[in-house]
C-alpha cells in the first residue's frame, strides 16, 4: 500500500484525501493542518490522522479537543509521497522539508513550474513523470485545456488554440474574493499566464489564452477555438471526445443551460460535494468551420486536479502505467457522467 500525506487540507488536500482512500493501493497516512478550523473537525470525523503543520500552533488544536498525531515532519518522514495541496508559494516552502526526508512529493497549480522536475497531466504525460521527485499537478484550467488538447493533437495534429477563460471570481468559501458585480478583464495583458502554464505540458504547443474574471463561484467557462491541422466534421470530434473519460459530453435533452445546473446534476447523481471531474463539454458548441473547431466547456476547479493528483502519485512511484491508473482512478471514483 502506498502510504500518501497530504501537506494542507483545504478545498483540493480534502479532496484529494477522499480520493486516495478510495483507491485500493493507496492509504492516507495523514493529513497536516495549520489550524483546527472545521476542515480539521471533519478530517478527524472521517478518521484521518490528523497532523500539525506548524508545531507551535499544535496547542490550537488541542485548546479546540482535537487530538494531534504528531508533526508534519513525522508525516512526511513516514510517507512514501506527500501531496501538498497548501495555498499558492507556501509548497515551494515546503520543498526542502520534502528534500531533507526524501519524500518525493506533488505540488499544485498555484505553484512556479521550475520549482519542480516536471508539470503533469495524466492523459498528456503520464510516462514523463517516472524519473521526477518533484511534480506540479498543473491548475484546473491547464488541466481542463490538455485534456481537449491531447487527443486533438494525437488524431488530427493542431495547428493553434486560442482560449477565453471566463474565470470564476472565487471558491465558494472564498469570502475575501471577488468581483461582486463586475466583469474584469484578468489578467488584463494579453496573451494570459495560461497559455505559457499549459506549454509545460506540451512544450511544442502554440497558444493564446485570455483572461476574464465574473462574479461567479461555481466554475470556469472555456471558449475554445482550435485551428487543426486537417478539416474535420464536428460529429468526427464528437465521436473523438466521447471516448475519453475525462470529457463528459453535455448531451442537448439534459438541458443543462449553464454550471448552475450541470452543478445541479452532479448533486443529484450523488456526486461528492457536487464535483464535476470531467471537462463538462456543450455537445451542441462542439462545431467546425474548415480547420477551425470551437467548442464551450465548464472546468469545475475545486475538483477537476483531483483524480489527476491521484495518477501523479501512481507515476512518479512506478506504480502503474497510464492506461492501468486512470483505468483504477476513473473506476474508483466513478468518473464518467
Ligand atoms: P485552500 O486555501 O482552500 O487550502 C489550503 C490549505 O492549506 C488550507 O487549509 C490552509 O490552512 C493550509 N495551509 C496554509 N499554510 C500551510 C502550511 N504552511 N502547511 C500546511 N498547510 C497550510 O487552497 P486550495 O484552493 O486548496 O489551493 C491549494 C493549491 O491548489 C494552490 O496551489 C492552488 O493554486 C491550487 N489549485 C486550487 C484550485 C481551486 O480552484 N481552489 C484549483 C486547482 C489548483
Amino acid at each position: 500500500m502506498i502510504q500518501v500525506a497530504i501537506n494542507g487540507y483545504g478545498t483540493i488536500g480534502k479532496r484529494v484525501a477522499d480520493a486516495v482512500r478510495a483507491q485500493p493501493d493507496m492509504e492516507v497516512l495523514g493529513v497536516a493542518k495549520t489550524r483546527p478550523n472545521f476542515e480539521a473537525e471533519t478530517a478527524i470525523e472521517k478518521g484521518f490522522a490528523l497532523y500539525a503543520a506548524i508545531e507551535e500552533r499544535e496547542h490550537l488544536f488541542e485548546e479546540a479537543g482535537l487530538d494531534i498525531a504528531g508533526s508534519v515532519d513525522e508525516l512526511v518522514a513516514d510517507a512514501d509521497i506527500v501531496v501538498d495541496a497548501t495555498p499558492s508559494g507556501i509548497g515551494a516552502e515546503n520543498k526542502s522539508l520534502y528534500e531533507e526526508y526524501e519524500t518525493p512529493a506533488l505540488y499544485q497549480g498555484g505553484e512556479d513550474a521550475d520549482l519542480v522536475d516536471m508539470s503533469f497531466n495524466a492523459r498528456s504525460n503520464f510516462e514523463d513523470a517516472a524519473d521526477a521527485d518533484h511534480v506540479r499537478v498543473v491548475s484546473c484550467n491547464t488541466t481542463g485545456l490538455s485534456r481537449v488538447i491531447a487527443p486533438l493533437r494525437e488524431e488530427y495534429g493542431v495547428e493553434k488554440v486560442r482560449a477565453t477563460l471566463v474565470r470564476r471570481g472565487g471558491d465558494p468559501g472564498q469570502t475575501s474574493r471577488g468581483p461582486i458585480n463586475d466583469i474584469l478583464p484578468n489578467p488584463v495583458t494579453i496573451p494570459s499566464h495560461h497559455g505559457p502554464d499549459v506549454e509545460t505540458i506540451f512544450d511544442d504547443l502554440d497558444i493564446d489564452t485570455l483572461g476574464m474574471k465574473v462574479p461567479a463561484t461555481l466554475m470556469h467557462m472555456h471558449s475554445l477555438n482550435v485551428t487543426l491541422e486537417a478539416e474535420v466534421d464536428a460529429a468526427d470530434v464528437r465521436e473523438l471526445f466521447a471516448d475519453e473519460s475525462r470529457l463528459f459530453l453535455i448531451p442537448e435533452h439534459m438541458a443543462i443551460d449553464g454550471s448552475g445546473k450541470l452543478k445541479e446534476y452532479a448533486l443529484d447523481a450523488g456526486r461528492p460535494r457536487g464535483d464535476v471531474w470531467e471537462n463538462a463539454i456543450w455537445e451542441d458548441s462542439i462545431s467546425t468551420v474548415g480547420r477551425d473547431l470551437y467548442l464551450f466547456q465548464g472546468i469545475h476547479q475545486e475538483s477537476d486536479v483531483v483524480p489527476e493528483n491521484v495518477d501523479a502519485i501512481r507515476a512518479v512511484l512506478g506504480e502503474a502505467d497510464a492506461e492501468e491508473s486512470i483505468e483504477t482512478t476513473d473506476e474508483t471514483l466513478g468518473i464518467g457522467l
